[in-house]
């Protein structure tokens, strides 16, 4: 079977690195806010080219901990509409409505399955004061568009990056776009712990001490409580295990790369219709994504997926149930999108770990066109 994605054979091979890590951890009798969490952070601003990184517990945390923050200085109030895509991950949304924000849902462009700046600007009424972009599946939105529709309406704008470390448009990277931007390091994303983490990146030096402070209960000093806050601190041994990860980040990208063209190039089975780059009009093209995931999408999926699975390729839905038709949001659930709709019961995700082979590659695509409608 090839399995969807193999952690287990990904962090193998920084073994003996990791390990390495973990000692000097255990060993150094400083297991919270040390020197492990402050030299990532340095290097995860470095990378994303940003003047602050600040370590959070995880990936929701650090987008619930932005809006909070936007509140604390007066930028935004209970009540205010945010949009935000209608086919994200429902981490997004509950970002909002943790906050009291209210989430307007915007459908995406089929093409690239990111959100479509010409319908953001539609969706905004005088209480809109921000725009959370998605870089799904591991693509950037279209940024600059949308960080000029932010500037003409003066939004604030944070980009939800926990889908695509690394991913650039013009040599500037997820991340950098936006006012602050949200990371997740579960260990199944592309830059992934050995455990939950996550980070905010920003250029707002105001916003980063805030930040800072409501994540350690609202202090910027001992015993002293500015804010309500909360915990939320990436850990030391997290840290260190992300700078082990960070350094092959951008070989791991290039492999992924290497198996989302094999398959492009690969898969031509009238069935099934293949992701898209969007052109960014550069030379820099294929940089805007990083392939977290490699989303198909198929009329019949259901016997597709049955079909993958006959042929030992293992595939996950990314996502089967949009958010305003989960449990949790009765209350959106009038909301008429049916593009967004229409993802959700055709999307289909093949495996695209970096540690995936030639030949198993080779597998997937032949299992791909092999395919018929029973
Ligand atoms: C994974 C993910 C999150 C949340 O990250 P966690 O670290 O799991 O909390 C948020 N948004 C998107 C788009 C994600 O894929």
């Amino acid at each position: 079977m090839i399995p969807f994605l193999d952690l287990k054979s990904i962090n193998a091979k920084y073994r003996a690195e990791l390990v390495d890590a973990c000692a000097r951890v255990i060993d150094s009798g400083w297991y919270i806010g040390g020197s492990e969490l402050a030299q990532f952070e340095q290097a995860f601003a470095q990378y994303c080219g940003t003047k602050h990184a600040i370590g959070v517990a995880n990936g929701l945390d650090a987008l619930i901990l932005v809006f909070r923050a936007w509140k604390a200085l007066g930028k935004l109030k209970e009540g205010d509409e945010i949009i935000v895509p209608a086919n994200t991950y429902i981490a997004s949304i509950l970002a909002i409505t943790e906050n009291r924000l209210v989430p307007v849902l915007v459908e995406p462009d089929e093409q690239t399955y990111n959100v479509s700046p010409s319908l953001i600007e539609k969706a905004i009424t005088p209480k809109t004061r921000a725009i959370l972009p998605v870089h799904l599946y591991g693509q950037l939105a279209d940024m600059p568009a949308i960080m000029a529709i932010a500037k003409r309406h003066n939004l604030l704008v944070l980009e939800d990056s926990a889908q695509a470390h690394g991913a650039s448009i013009n040599g500037k990277k997820s991340g950098n776009w936006g006012d602050a931007s949200g990371f997740s390091f579960y260990p199944g994303k592309n830059l992934g712990a050995l455990g939950d983490a996550g980070a905010i990146t920003t250029n707002d030096d105001e916003l980063a001490k805030t930040l800072r402070a409501l994540g350690n209960y609202g202090s910027h000093e001992k015993y002293k409580n500015l804010y309500q806050g909360v915990n939320s601190r990436l850990d030391e041994i997290q840290a260190a295990m992300l700078s082990v990860k960070l350094k092959h980040l951008d070989t791991e990208m290039a492999q992924r790369r290497t198996v989302a063209d094999a398959y492009t190039r690969g898969i031509n089975n009238p069935l099934i219709a293949l992701p898209t780059q969007a052109l960014q009009n550069s030379v820099n093209d294929t940089e805007s994504h990083v392939w977290h995931l490699y989303v198909i999408r198929c009329e019949h999926r259901a016997e597709l997926q049955k079909h993958m699975l006959n042929n030992g390729v293992q595939t996950l839905i990314h996502y089967p149930i949009p958010p305003h038709k989960q449990q949790a949001y009765k209350s959106l659930s009038s909301l008429a999108l049916p593009a967004s709709e229409l993802m959700h019961e055709q999307v289909l995700s093949l495996p695209i770990g970096p540690t995936i082979t030639a030949e198993q590659v080779e597998r997937v695509i032949a299992a791909c066109n092999s395919f018929q409608k029973c």
